[in-house]
């Protein structure tokens, strides 16, 4: 059995999440001036920033591409405030 993870400080007073994709362009869940559809997941991290979240997580997934033939890197940003 895994031991559970120790977030530690991490996820103190954190009420929401959010996350970003280097694939996937969702618009602003608080505003509607960004990030931008050509927005690299760096700026899409900037414009949360400056909702008042930060960074909890920065990491990479693996993904079956829709033709079932080819693997996709994507890197993903998890986000709270
Ligand atoms: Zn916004």
């Amino acid at each position: 059995m895994n031991p559970q993870p120790d977030f530690g400080d991490i996820m103190q007073g954190i009420r929401e999440v959010i996350q970003l994709s280097s694939n996937i362009r969702k618009p602003c869940s608080h505003c509607s001036t960004g990030p931008g559809l050509d927005d690299d997941v760096g700026e899409g991290i900037n414009h949360y920033l400056g909702h008042g979240f930060r960074i909890l997580h920065v990491g990479q997934e693996t993904q079956w591409a829709p033709d079932g033939k080819q693997l996709w890197h994507v890197t993903v940003a998890i986000l709270g405030k």
